[in-house]
């Protein structure tokens, strides 16, 4: 065997020993062989580099049948953290995280102007508060992740972005000169998605898609377990599927997107026109489910509207996809009990049983925070990637 090869052997059992320790720890030194079939010397000598690297650290207290107690091994979640960035349209949210995602600080704010300077500036100032809000780790803040609005390509320069108004916009390089942490840079929907697929209610789940809802429509794409990217990284635009033929012009070029009908800026401006917002300024998702709340009809009609139109986007997600799971996400996560009767409603009169019988309709697990919690879990794979050899 050639030297090059015995390094990757090597890797890629590391990778398989920190992987077994990440997943099923606390674990002993015996049950990793057991479970990885490699020897227990090799166990032992990988063990030991990790233990020395931080990413492990033992405490003797596993359980035995009789005699010593083994030693036991636990991934050290705090051996560095990450940076996840949720950049709405209207406001940016950050999330500091340990290694396994769990959240140590939050940071959030409105946003009301879009102008990229702007913008900059906020995503700065949110990131050093979190940076200076970390406690002390051997590696420290290990990357940033951010999930953006609009189209990002392979490279992770966002390209268009049609709610912000931004195109061809460098923000990746911006961030890196700013902080030197590695910096990736995600769709939101995709981030989303693989933030619901990791910690929330995507788990175990091979097949779905994430429909992330705010001031636009986006959606993350899982098939077999895999984020799908399209050819240049840039798929899962469904909010500009067309479902009126001649219907409104969109930013996109097109006419009749979905998101003109079915997203949160759609039902504020639909809201605009009940007698009871007539002379409302600033009307927010959070005022209408208020109103819901007080039992006023107008607006749970308007709830349930929205909802079909939802529905009709989401046929043709279904009717495409055979997804096991729909998540439905983002600022709309937080209008569940007051649409899901109307979704379903549409599902039952236009959509095949098959497809139907398939297919569960749910709502985000994590809240707002899927897409701040799936962008910094890209930050934590992304700086293992170059410890781990992933092997299919
Ligand atoms: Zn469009």
């Amino acid at each position: 065997m050639k030297t090059g090869d015995q390094n990757l052997v090597k890797k890629i059992n590391k990778s398989i020993v920190l992987d077994t320790i990440q997943t099923k720890g606390p674990i002993s030194r015996a049950q990793i062989s057991k479970t990885t079939g490699l020897n227990k010397a090799t166990v032992s000598s990988l063990v030991t580099e990790l233990i020395n690297e931080h990413y492990v650290f033992e405490i003797g207290t596993g359980q035995s049948n009789g005699g010593r107690k083994p030693v036991m091994l636990y991934f050290n979640k705090n051996a560095g953290y990450s940076i996840g960035i949720d950049l709405g349209v209207n406001y940016i949210l950050g999330v500091l995280t340990d290694l396994k995602g769990i959240i140590i600080e939050k940071a959030f704010v409105t946003l009301n102007k879009q102008e990229y300077p702007h913008v900059i500036k906020e995503v700065l100032k949110i990131i050093k508060e979190l940076i200076c809000k970390s406690p002390e780790s051997p590696y420290g803040i290990i990357g940033i992740g951010i999930g953006v609005p609009g189209i990002v390509n392979s490279e992770g320069n966002i390209l268009f972005a049609p709610n912000l108004n931004w195109r061809e916009v460098n923000i990746k390089e911006r961030i890196y000169k700013e902080f030197n942490i590695p910096v990736i840079i995600e769709n939101e929907a995709n981030a989303g998605a693989h933030g619901e697929r990791l910690y929330g209610a995507g788990q175990n789940i091979s097949n779905l898609v994430y429909v992330s809802v705010g001031i636009g429509i986006g959606t993350g794409i899982i098939i077999d377990n895999k984020l799908f990217k399209g050819a240049t990284g840039i798929s899962g635009e469904m909010g500009h599927q067309t479902i009126e033929i001649n219907g409104k012009k969109c930013r996109c070029g097109n006419r009749g997107c979905w998101e003109l009908y079915a997203s949160e800026s759609a039902l504020l401006e639909l809201a605009k026109t009940l007698p009871v917002y007539k002379d409302a300024k600033n009307i927010r998702l959070e005022d209408l489910i208020e109103a819901a709340n007080q039992g006023n009809s107008d607006v749970i009609n308007l709830f349930d509207r929205i909802g079909e139109h939802l529905g009709i986007g989401l046929i043709n997600i279904i009717n495409t996809f055979n997804p096991q799971q729909v998540i439905i996400g983002n600022r709309f996560s937080l209008l569940k009990d007051w649409i899901i009767n109307s979704i379903n409603r549409v599902l039952e009169q236009r959509l095949l049983s098959f497809h139907r019988d398939a297919c569960t309709i749910t709502f985000s697990n994590l809240g707002i925070y899927s897409c701040a919690l799936g962008s910094s879990a890209f930050a934590i794979s992304n700086f293992f990637a170059s410890e781990k050899v992933v092997v299919e």
